[in-house]
């Protein structure tokens, strides 16, 4: 049977792109949103104000023919710019020339997709509440401004967000696996406006990073030339968003260990006190589609953002679903079979590297032997260009399978930990000969 109609949960960030990428396949697409329309009423929600997007978002993006718009409202930031307690600045390029990661306002970008979705013949319904589902059936149950409605489709797709209403029907049926882990850190955001004189208060090319070993602040450009600043601390402990309670002590805590941001941020304590303090979820399910429903997005793997990969991989799940409707003509159940087979291992693996990037934001960046290791790195991706791809470039830069990236990145470091006990590797390094380094990585990379 080919489906035709399908039902969308969410008009977040990847529920308005599978739509579009839907819709211009010929199916009858709706999609329901609880939320108020965004487009006639500001709404945070307690959500980050920006985000990185990077070459797998890009990529669906291109292949929806929104890239060019996109690019329009984007910030290019070419590198990581780290703050150390005595003020002083260092600077990490992402990649080689030519490459970088955009800042991008959530809600402009989200703006643009529910357009570009209307354009392209999606019904948008907003303030209609998903409460219940028939997996089996392809039925949705809303309540919201129209009273409680009856919805029935070919299809379901959840991309209604980590606390997927889907997926909570999904987890009451037999073999379905489900694991979600908070993480002990919380997150905060706060702003640095744009100078009296209506310039960046700092370097606007770059991911500006205070990093503090347990906690680090972030700061990423907009457009409107103000930054906005994301605190990660403890929930509890010795230095904690539970110590942070009396104006004095945010003030003393901020000052000690961010004392460059201070002066930037005039609003710190009004920022501080009104701002939400927001949670970090780890979420991982097995299978995503059960009966005539699917999950897509963060609905089937929210991770921790210390990679900026969320919304890239819920892009690339939007655009690897429609490659495989391509190759079986639009039915999207044999379709979502094929995508999750290959595609829980990839977001499992996207999930386990953001964990390893929050100790290499808030810790090694600070670290002059990673510091260093970075650097060579750097020389061999030069030297080598289609060997040694560094992970972060093959996570940000790449196509290449999360997986595989993973893999690879981890054979890429034993080499590396061998590399950096060279004795005088730190003052040799330029003049090293690293052909057998190469070889090694390559014979392993083949043997895979
Ligand atoms: C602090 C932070 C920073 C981040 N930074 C980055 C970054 O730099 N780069 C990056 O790629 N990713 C980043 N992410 C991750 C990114 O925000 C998410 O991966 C992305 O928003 C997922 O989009 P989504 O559409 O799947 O889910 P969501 O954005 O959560 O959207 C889900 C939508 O579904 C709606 N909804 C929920 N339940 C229902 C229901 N029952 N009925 C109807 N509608 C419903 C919600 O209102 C919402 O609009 C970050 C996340 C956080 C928390």
């Amino acid at each position: 049977m080919s489906e035709k109609k399908i039902t969308v949960l969410g008009a977040g960030l990847v529920g308005s792109l599978i739509s579009i990428f839907l819709a211009k396949r010929g199916f009858k697409v709706k999609l329901y949103e609880k939320r108020v329309d965004m487009r006639n009423q500001r709404i945070d929600g307690g959500r980050s104000i920006n985000l990185a997007l990077s070459h797998r978002g890009l990529t669906a993006l291109q292949k929806v023919g929104l890239w060019s718009q996109v690019k329009e409202i984007c910030l290019p930031m070419k590198g990581r710019i780290m703050h150390d307690q005595d003020c002083n600045i260092t600077y990490q390029p992402y990649g080689q020339e030519g490459q970088h990661i955009n800042s991008i306002s959530r809600s402009k970008l989200n703006m643009l997709l529910m357009n570009a979705a209307e354009t392209s013949g999606v019904e948008l319904h907003f303030e209609e509440q998903c409460v219940d589902a028939n997996l089996d059936l392809g039925t949705c149950f809303f309540e919201g401004v129209t009273g409680r409605i009856k919805v029935e489709s070919d299809f379901i797709l959840g991309a209604d967000g980590a606390f997927s209403g889907v997926r909570e029907a999904m987890r009451i049926t037999d073999r379905f696996n489900f694991s979600q882990y908070y993480l002990p850190h919380g997150y905060k955001e706060l702003t640095i406006p744009a100078t009296p004189s209506g310039d960046f208060a700092l370097d606007p090319e770059g991911l500006h990073i205070w990093p503090r070993e347990q906690y680090m602040l972030i700061a990423l450009p907009n457009l409107d030339r103000s930054f906005t600043c994301t605190l990660f601390l403890p929930f509890e402990g010795k230095i904690s968003f539970e110590h942070l309670t009396e104006p004095n002590e945010v003030q003393s805590f901020f000052k000690s260990s961010f004392p460059d941001a201070v002066p930037l941020m005039p609003h710190l304590l009004q920022d501080f006190s009104q701002n939400p303090t927001a949670s970090l979820v780890t979420i991982r399910c097995n299978p995503w589609m059960v009966g005539k429903a699917g999950l897509i997005g963060d609905a089937s793997h929210a991770i921790v953002p210390f990679y900026g990969q969320g919304m890239n991989a819920g892009f690339e799940d939007c655009r690897l679903l429609d490659d495989k409707l391509s190759k079986h003509r639009n039915q999207l159940s044999t379709a979502f079979k094929e995508f999750q087979a290959n595609r829980i291992i990839d977001a499992n693996a996207i999930a386990d590297l953001a964990f390893q990037n929050f100790v290499e934001m808030r810790d090694l960046v600070a670290d002059r032997e990673f510091l260093l290791r970075k650097e060579i790195e750097m020389k061999l991706q030069e030297s080598y260009p289609e060997v040694w791809i560094p992970l972060y470039s093959r996570v940000t830069f790449s196509d290449q399978a999360y997986s595989l990236a993973l893999k690879i990145g981890q054979i890429q470091r034993s080499i590396m930990d061998k590399v950096m006990e060279i004795p005088g590797i730190e003052h040799n390094w330029r003049h090293m000969d690293f052909t057998d380094v190469v070889t090694d990585l390559k014979a392993q990379v083949d043997s895979i």
